[in-house]
């Protein structure tokens, strides 16, 4: 197994083991690509929210929140294109009776590609050692230049392709390729078909089509609908945005790598309500920042990158995703789209009421143009952990031979801000005098009292949920009012007055520290 792949395996058990993520049902074997979040994943999950929340809303002046409900008036998702278009290509393997996404085994084929590249890369960079170079190597190398060539020519015709809706052309391109099922090895293929990817459901009180509703499969449209409400009742100016968290549901096909693509997940949005024409300003604008809310956070820079679309959706004019380094490889975590007036003019077109904006500077009404920045939840929480969690030599243990899982968090982020711990548990002198603390900080913020094991096995179940700092009562607490606090990372132990304790953490694990 390799090594990226231990990693993801190692993450998932954690995330089970520590009480961050359970498989949903999993008394009844479990329901595939839908997830429950445990006592420390909802704690965290909520810090993500308040995290994106106060960069969006609390920080921006001209940002304002909402939250609609999951069920729209089914014609919202005929005007947004939903019905029509929400699809993906699916293809069925007739021998292995596997379902795939069309376009997801051409991109598997890519990586191979782009696997033999990097494996030519690292070969000649060993050979070569400090000389090489590697944009010449590219360049000149006549397999390699092979390879990439290979890899470019398949990529702009996928593109092609999924832009006209070339289901044929799909199927083509994948026997051209000799494609094989990943899990059988098998090229027996059907043809390419759509499948729509919003669940229904039907209204208690109407049958038939007429009672049909959908999960909505993005937050958007319920923003889209209320612009003028949100506009009216807050008297905003242009530009400015509205802010949603909540659920979205899609029937993915192929629903792989943990919670990074689910069919029931949480998205937080914010569409931008622009002047038309100044997009591309307000476009770059949004790249930038909330490009800066991922590097706030301490995410390496390397990490993190933009890739620009290859296919625009039906309503954008840019997009372009930020890509995260997940152990499976960079992956869509961000998505910044230029949405024009398409939304708002097609809600207006069905509707027959008018969503414009009267603009006092230029006294004229029109449809406003919109920029959208659109996160998962689910996948920022796995960003996070697969950055966090990390398995170290104990710093100071003796040749490294002791080692323990830690999740690194961002202390504003962490489940758990403080631990209060008894030295020894069976001193009843120290366990009161540690419950009276954690009574006292449980005001502040999350807390936990444990003295259910050792000192040394309470350090390390914190470390392993990544509580920042663990406040250690001792029998010199008893004499001079001091504790300890033990910082996670370094596990360095200060000596501080008890009564200093809530400050000193409190500063610590407090938000505004990133935004400042
Ligand atoms: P993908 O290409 O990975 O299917 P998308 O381009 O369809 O994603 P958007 O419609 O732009 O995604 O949705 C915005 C964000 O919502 C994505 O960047 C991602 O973080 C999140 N998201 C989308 N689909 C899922 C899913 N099935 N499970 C978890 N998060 C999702």
């Amino acid at each position: 197994m390799s090594q990226q792949n231990e990693l993801f395996k190692k993450l998932t058990a954690h995330c089970k083991e520590y009480g961050f993520i359970y498989q949903s049902s999993e008394i009844y074997d479990g329901l595939s690509a839908v997830y429950d979040y445990g006592p420390y994943g909802v704690l965290l999950k909520n810090n993500i929210k308040e995290y994106w929340w106060k960069a969006m809303v609390q920080m921006h002046e001209n940002i304002v929140g909402l939250d609609c409900a999951i069920f729209m008036h089914p014609k919202t998702w005929v005007a947004s294109g939903h019905v029509d278009a929400f699809n993906d290509p699916l293809i069925d393997n007739k021998d292995s009776k596997r379902r795939y996404r069309a376009d997801q085994l051409v991109e598997g084929y890519m990586e191979k590609v782009q696997g033999k590249i990097d494996k030519e890369v690292e070969k000649a960079r060993k050979r070569f050692g400090d000389t090489f170079d590697e944009p010449m190597f590219l360049k000149t190398n006549e397999r390699v230049v092979k390879y990439v060539e290979e890899h470019e020519t398949v990529r702009l015709r996928l593109a092609d392709l999924m832009t006209r809706k070339d289901l044929e052309g799909l199927k083509n391109l994948i026997d051209a390729l000799e494609i094989a099922d990943p899990e059988t090895g098998s090229r027996n293929w059907t043809e390419v078909r759509q499948f729509n990817l919003m669940f229904t459901t039907q209204l208690g009180n109407i049958s038939g089509e007429e009672g049909k509703l959908y999960l909505r499969p993005e937050t958007a449209q319920g923003i889209f609908v209320n612009f003028l409400n949100v506009q009216k009742t807050t008297r905003q100016k242009l530009p400015f945005g509205i802010a949603q968290i909540g659920k979205a549901f899609r029937n993915e096909i192929v629903a792989r790598q943990f919670i990074f693509r689910m069919r029931e997940f949480e998205q937080m949005e914010m569409q931008f309500f622009i002047r038309p024409g100044t997009e591309m300003e307000w476009y770059k604008y949004w790249k930038e920042t909330r490009m800066k809310w991922h590097l706030a956070l301490g995410t390496p820079a390397e990490k993190l990158r933009f890739h620009d679309h290859d296919n625009l959706a039906h309503y954008a004019n840019a997009a372009v995703d930020i890509e995260f380094e997940f152990p499976f490889g960079f992956k869509e975590l961000e998505g910044i789209h230029s949405r024009t007036d398409f939304d708002l003019t097609s809600h207006q077109e069905l509707s027959g009421k008018k969503l414009q904006y009267f603009d006092p500077e230029l006294n004229e009404n029109y449809v406003p143009f919109v920029v959208e920045t659109s996160i998962g939840c689910d996948r920022m929480f796995l960003a996070i952990l697969s950055h966090a969690l990390i398995e170290e030599a104990v710093p100071g243990s003796e040749d490294g031979e002791n080692t323990r899982d830690v999740l690194k968090l961002h202390p504003a982020l962490a489940p758990i801000k403080c631990a209060v711990l008894p030295l020894k548990r069976n001193e009843d002198a120290l366990v009161e005098k540690a419950r009276s603390i954690f009574n006292e900080l449980k005001f502040s913020f999350p807390c936990q009292y444990d003295d259910t094991g050792s000192i040394g096995k309470l350090y390390r179940r914190q470390d392993a949920i990544g509580t920042p700092y663990c406040v250690t009562v001792d029998f010199e607490t008893l004499e001079n009012n001091t504790v300890t606090i033990r910082e996670r990372d370094s596990m360095v132990q200060e000596r501080v007055p008890v009564s200093r304790v809530e400050q000193i953490v409190g500063e610590r694990v407090d938000m505004r520290k990133i935004f400042k």
